[in-house]
């Protein structure tokens, strides 16, 4: 079969930005296809009322092993290494010390009886106190983590990712998503708006079925969600079955982000943070004033962000507004205006925010980052072991599976 290219890569978020970095060098001919008019993906800086805010990843997670921090580095990008504000309550506003004590030791309880549980049950809700006081909160938080309940997380895959982070979490100010987006290589050749209907098996190498026609390629590192993979937005051949399964094992959770712009005089420091209300399970959690700019970055996860993007803007940015008056006061509100909000749930070719592992299914990532006969490669977040979740493990997968390229189409390179 003639080709027109030794490898396609297809979707141009972080993994699929560090596969091209990997293979730029490697001498194969590369061609990365992205379905929609951008690349990053769920990295997403928008620039609005002159700020860079990131709609997807912003926090550049264990990153004192981050490789994006040498290549922001590189890139002449800023890093901002101050810890972040979100261990504090501002002015213990709605969550008094006692109770922030309580919260934190109720989260240090539930967690060393994970390890326990896990010896009966997979299921991070199995080892949570009955009706105790601070599961809300502790629901809250696993919504921010994971995006989902603690009925749907998987003891082990929640585990393993607490273990390999570092805890260290730096920014950059022009925007998470704008250092991903500038660090795909010039010399791998993109097609944007470019979404891949179909992967075909041809007796060697790969067909890859496109709206503005086929590609034939010797391989191709599929790196789209598992949202998109599970949902069949791409037709596989039934072979490939096993990878869709476990792609459905791995769903995306729901987080989604607003910002709110504050004008004139107002009670808000820079880079402090409130949780909106410790009580409720749907709460959103507040940074405010981030590098000192005059926004406030609303986040809510699992079935708060449901509800968010169910509700629609409107309905979001009230919520928020209302949550942020009830801690500073009415006069806040003439101080606030929308900017803008996310709705990764809806978002075509991503459908959710980042993924969990069900219940038993924390080997689903080992099974969907396999190779099919060195010429169908796996990359995304998922498919790392413990740094799912993240811009990172999505970047370094992306580098394993070119690696894994490599080693199939140049056997006998140094
Ligand atoms: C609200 C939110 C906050 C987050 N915060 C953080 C954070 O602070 N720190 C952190 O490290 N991570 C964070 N994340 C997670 C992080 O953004 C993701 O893990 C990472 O960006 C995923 O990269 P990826 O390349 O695996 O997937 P994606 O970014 O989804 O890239 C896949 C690409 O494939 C394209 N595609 C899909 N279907 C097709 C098709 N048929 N043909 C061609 N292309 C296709 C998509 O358009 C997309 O561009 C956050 C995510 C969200 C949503």
């Amino acid at each position: 079969m003639a080709t027109d290219w030794d490898v396609v890569i297809i979707g141009g978020g972080a993994a699929g930005i560090g596969a091209a970095r990997r293979l730029a060098a490697s001498g194969l001919s590369t061609l990365l296809l992205e379905a929609s008019q951008r690349i990053g993906g769920r990295a997403w800086t928008v620039n609005i009322a002159g700020q860079a805010l990131d709609l997807g990843c912003g926090w550049l997670h264990s990153a004192d092993r981050n490789p994006w921090v040498d290549l922001a580095k590189a890139s002449g990008f800023a890093v901002d290494r101050r810890s972040p504000a979100w261990g504090q309550q501002y002015r213990d506003l709605g969550f008094p010390q006692a109770e922030q004590d309580a919260a934190d030791e109720a989260y240090e309880a539930w967690y060393e009886r994970l390890a326990a549980v896990a010896r009966h049950s997979d299921r991070a809700a199995d080892a949570l106190e009955p009706d105790a006081t601070w599961n809300p909160y502790l629901q809250a938080i696993s919504g921010y983590l994971s995006g989902a309940v603690l009925e749907r997380l998987s003891i082990a895959d929640y585990l393993a990712y607490d273990a390999a982070s570092t805890g260290r979490n730096w920014r950059v100010p022009v925007g998470y998503g704008t250092l991903i987006a500038a660090s795909l290589p010039p010399t791998v050749a993109l097609r944007l708006a470019t979404p891949v209907e179909a992967i075909d098996l041809a007796a060697t190498g790969v067909s890859i079925v496109t709206r503005a026609g086929t590609l034939r390629a010797r391989s191709a590192i599929v790196t789209v969600s598992t949202a998109v993979l599970a949902g069949g937005r791409i037709g596989l051949p039934s072979v490939l079955d096993d990878w869709c399964h476990a792609a459905a094992n791995l769903p995306l959770g729901h987080d989604e982000k607003l910002f709110l712009e504050i004008v004139g005089d107002s009670a808000f420091d820079p880079e402090t943070h409130v949780l909106g209300n410790p009580h409720d399970p749907h709460t959103g959690t507040y940074y405010i004033r981030p590098f000192g700019r005059p926004v406030i970055e609303g986040f809510f996860g699992g079935e708060g962000a449901r509800v968010l993007a169910e509700n629609g803007p409107a309905a979001g940015f009230a919520y928020a507004t209302d949550q942020l008056a009830a801690l500073f006061g009415d006069d806040v509100r003439s101080r606030l205006r929308p900017l803008v909000i996310s709705n990764w749930s809806l978002t075509e070719y991503v459908g959710g925010a980042y993924s969990y592992a069900l219940p038993g299914r924390a080997a689903a990532r080992e099974a969907l980052a396999r190779p099919f006969e060195q010429r169908l490669f796996f990359a995304g977040e998922a498919t790392h072991r413990n740094d799912f979740s993240t811009a990172h493990g999505a970047y370094q997968s992306g580098r394993r599976a070119a690696d894994e390229v490599i080693a199939a189409l140049t056997p006998h390179a140094p």
